[in-house]
């Protein structure tokens, strides 16, 4: 029996690559035979925290032999994992997103409703006894900065807050000040392109029976980055048909401010609108006070389909 291979979501982000790093890490003290992998590029904000820690990134894979033993976390979406999930053997999975996965035999399936993925594993050390020192301590608490906003997102529950106050302890970090650093490094778009904008965190997500996308970016200027507005537009027109799509949300958001707003194209971008009970305006509309994809967007929209 070969390693067993621990992987997050597509398009990681820095949750789906720690987690992946601290879950192996766990398993390892365990005495199991586990490899941190990763399904995409490494984002800036994570190269980031791996760059703090002179750490080096999980090994890309594309998908897995058949057969082979796996332990999902941050996602337990097949859409967003590998290609050919239903031919390996799902051994566990921890995650804090809705359930989307059935198997035909029985896994360790470990989710809680709280703001990031290593909150949980927080709690999987403890009942373990396995000690979480600096490194494990500062991939753990950067992912929970990152994916509650640095506490500001309303995915972020009280128990996100007191674990990543310990975390910090054992990290030896300021959490402000690490974790404006680590997010405003995440918000550097200069060196990719149009089409990679696009496609850093985009989610495939049906709205009822509408074919959508939801991307979204992080910024600490929205104005900054709709000086790309017609070259982003031309981008998702190029996605939308490619794709039959019914409709592409691009959502920038104002990370210091804690506001978003979106471009929005396709024949279903009305939606939208119904959904904030604001215009779009030349293809744009405010989201006032929205940060999160997965409360504020995702569910308002699929009720307004
Ligand atoms: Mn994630
Ligand atoms: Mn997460």
């Amino acid at each position: 029996m070969g390693k067993t291979l621990i992987f997050g979501h597509k398009n990681p982000d820095t949750d789906s690559i720690t987690s992946s790093i601290v879950m192996a890490n766990l398993e390892k003290k365990l005495g199991n035979d586990v490899e941190a992998c990763r399904l995409g590029n490494i984002n800036k904000e994570t190269e980031y925290v791996l760059n703090y820690l002179g750490m080096e990134a999980p090994k890309l894979i594309e998908d897995a032999e058949d057969g082979t033993e796996v332990i999902l976390v941050d996602t337990s979406n097949p859409g967003e994992s590998i290609p050919n999930l239903e031919n390996v053997q799902i051994k566990k999975v921890v995650d804090h997103h809705r359930v989307a996965l059935t198997t035909p035999y029985p896994l360790y399936f470990r989710t809680e409703p709280v703001g990031c993925t290593q909150t949980v594993m927080y709690k999987l050390y403890k009942e373990n006894n396995v000690e979480i020192d600096k490194t494990i301590a500062t991939l753990m608490v950067s992912a929970i900065i990152s994916d509650t906003l640095l506490f500001k997102s309303p995915t972020c529950t009280d128990e996100d807050k007191k674990v990543a106050t310990e975390l910090a302890k054992i990290a030896e970090i300021d959490m402000d000040v690490y974790g404006m650093d680590m997010l405003k490094a995440g918000t550097d778009l200069s060196s990719f392109t149009i089409e990679e904008i696009l496609k850093l965190d985009a989610k495939e997500t049906n709205l009822k029976d509408k074919k959508s996308i939801i991307a979204q970016v992080n910024t600490a200027s929205i104005d900054d980055v709709l000086t790309m507005k017609s070259e982003l537009e031309a981008g998702m027109q190029k996605i939308i048909a490619e794709n039959d799509l019914d409709l592409f949300m691009f959502v920038i958001t104002d990370i210091i401010e804690s506001n978003s707003k979106a471009i929005v194209l396709g024949n279903s971008a009305n939606i939208a609108e119904k959904a904030y009970n604001e215009k779009i305006v030349d293809n744009v509309i405010e989201l006032k006070g929205v940060v999160s994809r997965k409360k504020q967007i995702v569910p308002i929209m699929t009720e307004n389909a």
